[in-house]
């Protein structure tokens, strides 16, 4: 056998090794948020890496408001060096670009999701429609279903009961209307047509379509994905509620959502404080963020700091 022959078998020997290398466990610094007490709390979680899945929302590459526009764009280049991370530790990176993935239709990533096999689950509704739901719709899902939050990771929240009797509204309020100018003069209209274009999608990255609900959980029995890790925009809304793919729906369905804290953003209405219908001026996109985390913290799902994850 020639030499060449003895250092190929060396590198395949090597590969493997590195392979085995990339489906090490990651740790998870968990933190909430005692909804009792509002005390700190911690906690770690050592994952598999091949059972975790980032999912990246609504990264679109317009929005009706300009200063939103800027928010997302500015998150970008942290967001593609966590992926990128993600990736080399063998996390798979999933994108959920609402109302925009039809873009992407002739892209492998996406034909991929639509080649999964379908679950056939229960269709659970979503935290939106669940609200909109008359007396009688709601009880049916209560008779067939012991608790509409059952197998959802950190049962100790125990927000179903709350869901039902209207869910607690999220800080600092959907009702703000999402324009994030000072002036709060942009209008709304559907400008967004695909993801921003300087986010990268990798090979073997995903795109689902965050409306399209039994994507992404086909997926992850697909796949195998225990736990996802959320980030994007808007905590407020499609990171917690108004997307199927959002962290209630999929927490619904047993799988273990997880806020990354420092790759999102929160609509705030910039200024404007929706309780007195007046402007506030000290009410600013970050204090907003703030708001709206601690909230996710003691209510939906603990977060984690992209820091603590990654080294990148
Ligand atoms: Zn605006």
């Amino acid at each position: 056998m020639g030499s060449k022959y003895i250092l190929l078998i060396l590198v395949s020997i090597a590969s493997i090794f590195h392979s085995r290398e990339q489906t090490k466990s990651i740790t998870l610094r968990l933190e909430r948020i005692d909804p009792k007490t509002s005390h700190l709390q911690h906690a770690t979680e050592n994952v598999a890496c091949d059972k975790v899945a980032i999912i990246v929302m609504d990264m679109w590459d317009k929005h009706w408001c300009k200063s939103w526009t800027a928010r997302g764009a500015a998150m970008i280049p942290k967001m593609n060096a966590a992926l990128a991370a993600a990736r080399k530790s063998g996390i798979q990176v999933i994108f959920s670009p609402s109302a925009v993935a039809d873009f992407y239709k002739d892209y492998p990533q996406r034909k991929a999701v639509l080649a999964m096999p379908a679950t056939g689950e229960f269709i659970f509704p979503s935290v939106d429609e669940l609200k909109n739901m008359g007396t009688k719709e709601r009880a049916e899902y209560t008779k067939n279903k012991k608790s509409y939050f059952e197998g959802s990771i950190y049962e100790a929240r125990n927000i179903a009961g709350q869901a039902y009797a209207g869910y607690p509204p999220l800080p600092p309020f959907e009702s703000t209307g999402g324009c994030e100018c000072k002036k709060r003069d942009c209008k709304m209209e559907n400008v967004w047509t695909r993801q921003n274009k300087d986010l990268v999608i990798e090979a073997s990255d995903l795109i689902v379509e965050g409306n399209n609900r039994p994507e992404l959980v086909n997926i992850c029995k697909a796949r195998g994905y225990t736990h996802l890790l959320y980030m994007g925009g808007a905590g407020n809304m499609c990171l917690t509620s108004s997307r199927e793919t959002s962290t209630i729906n999929m927490a619904n369905r047993g799988l273990k959502c997880i806020y990354i804290e420092d790759i999102m953003i929160s609509i705030s209405g910039n200024g404007y404080n929706p309780d007195t219908k007046k402007t506030d001026p000290s009410f600013t996109p970050e204090k907003g963020d703030k708001m709206v985390l601690e909230h996710l913290k003691k209510y939906i799902a603990p977060s984690i700091k992209s820091n603590e994850l990654f080294t990148f």
